[in-house]
């Protein structure tokens, strides 16, 4: 590739300043390399976002380290001095769409419940013969069932808990065979009341990271890689690509040549959900202050069904609401008033109509992010886990990939983008 004169150049550039590429900027560094960091946005951290103009850091992006036991960002909390809280969904109240209080026992039946049906989904995964979505399996085997309206809804909300909340998509849309393939790190889920930018920022001391610099074509060949930036050209031998799934999915990024067929069909395959978070921040605190966890069965599955209570971590008066999956992707078309609206009306089923109006909010819009389109990748229907792999090889030993996309272990974490980076540096 014949370097053009203006173009600034680096050993290796890793395009994008998310936890991926600040994990593989940081081992290239280590290793005594000269590394551009490429980042879109004004700011580092992509999926990883700690806000402050509530007057307090609240994360819009990753809050958990989802399991603290052998977790690489464990180390990387006590390393940059980071404080954890432990969070425990056990620490719940639930509600039924009435308003009343769902009893201990009432949870225990629907847990229950959900565990027999999905004994059975489980034992198709091994026994069909062709791939289909979590949702028909569940429609299949709640045939042999005669459950009544209630219990089909309550059922439902658990499904859901367990699939949009978490994969950030609905059962129609996960793979059946595929859905649940992730690795876990076990241990304590812990959040950090300081924000999880600590993270992001620790590893970014010292690495030359140029902002506002929106990557419009990657060109590669046997003697380099050469990036076309909005503002300027970067040449090195080689580049660390970290885009999200949904970026490279909207193809928002030129490769030239063109990704391989077998890279461009992962891509194609998976699929990017949404997961995105309402903060509410409030003059007094009207709930329950040891609970953590507000849990809502509403007539409309999925809207404002699930709340997180910061009072137990930071001591401040603040609600964070979750919504997964069409339901996450459906918020994004409403109006900052149509949310506060929505959200307040539940409020008020739950804690009587007395309550005070939020002082401030804070509304997350993943899938209209030009930067993410989605919040993480799942495996739809006829998807498979392979396809994680596919999307980490690397190509002509030049570009190399790394991202929660490219984890088949740990993908849609904080940890799987951060592990991916410092492998794609291992490939090298
Ligand atoms: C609401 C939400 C909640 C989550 N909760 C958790 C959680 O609790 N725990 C957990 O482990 N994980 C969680 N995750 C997932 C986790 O945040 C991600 O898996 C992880 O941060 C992804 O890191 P990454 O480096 O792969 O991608 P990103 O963080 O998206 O980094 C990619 C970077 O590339 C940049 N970029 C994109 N396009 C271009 C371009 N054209 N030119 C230059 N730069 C570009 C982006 O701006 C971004 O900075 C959550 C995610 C969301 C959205």
């Amino acid at each position: 590739m014949t370097k053009p004169s203006a173009a600034t150049s680096a050993d290796v550039l890793v395009l994008g300043a998310g936890i991926a590429g600040l994990a593989a900027a940081r081992t290239l560094a280590d290793k005594g390399l000269s590394v551009i960091v490429l980042e879109a946005r004004s700011r580092i951290g992509g999926r990883m976002w700690t806000d402050s103009s509530l007057g307090m850091p609240l994360d819009l992006g990753a809050s958990w380290i989802h399991g603290v036991n052998g977790n690489p960002i464990t180390k990387l909390a006590k390393q940059f001095g980071a404080k954890t809280v432990r969070t425990n969904d056990e620490n719940s109240i639930v509600f039924h769409a009435d308003g009343g209080e769902m009893t201990d026992a009432e949870w225990a039946e629907m847990e229950a419940l959900f565990e027999e049906i999905y004994e059975e989904v489980a034992s198709m995964q091994e026994d069909t013969d062709e791939d289909t979505s979590l949702q028909e399996a569940f429609d299949v085997v709640l045939m042999e069932y005669d459950l009544s309206e209630e219990q089909l809804r309550r059922l439902n909300y658990y499904a859901y808990q367990v699939t949009a909340l978490e994969y950030g998509a609905d059962m129609k849309d996960l793979s059946l065979w595929w859905w649940d393939q992730d690795e876990e790190f076990g241990g304590e889920e812990v959040i950090f009341p300081d924000g999880y930018s600590q993270i992001t920022d620790g590893l970014a001391q010292g690495l030359d990271i140029r902002l506002g610099k929106v990557v419009k074509t990657v060109r590669y060949g046997s003697d380099g890689v050469e990036v076309e930036t909005s503002a300027g050209s970067f040449v090195a031998d080689k580049a660390v690509v970290t885009f999200p799934l949904g970026v490279l999915k909207q193809a928002s990024v030129e490769f030239e040549p063109p990704l391989p067929e077998s890279k461009q069909a992962a891509i194609d395959r998976l699929a990017m959900g949404v997961l995105n978070k309402v903060y509410l921040k409030f003059p007094e605190v009207f709930w329950d202050e040891g609970v953590e966890t507000i849990n809502y069965i509403g007539e409309e599955l999925g809207e404002w069904c699930d709340w997180l209570s910061f009072v137990p971590f930071t001591g401040e008066a603040v609600l964070m609401a979750f919504h997964g999956g069409d339901k996450g992707f459906a918020l994004e078309d409403l109006s900052d008033e149509e949310i506060r609206a929505g959200a307040m009306k539940t409020l008020r089923v739950m804690f009587g109509d007395d309550i005070p109006e939020p002082e401030g909010m804070l509304v997350t819009r993943w899938g209209k992010d030009p930067f993410a389109f989605g919040a993480y990748s799942h495996i739809p229907p006829f998807a498979s886990g392979e396809d994680y792999d596919a999307l980490f090889e690397p190509v002509d030993d030049v570009l190399y990939f790394a991202g929660e996309a490219t984890s088949r272990e740990y993908p849609s974490t904080v940890h799987g983008a951060y592990l991916s980076g410092v492998a794609a540096v291992g490939e090298m």
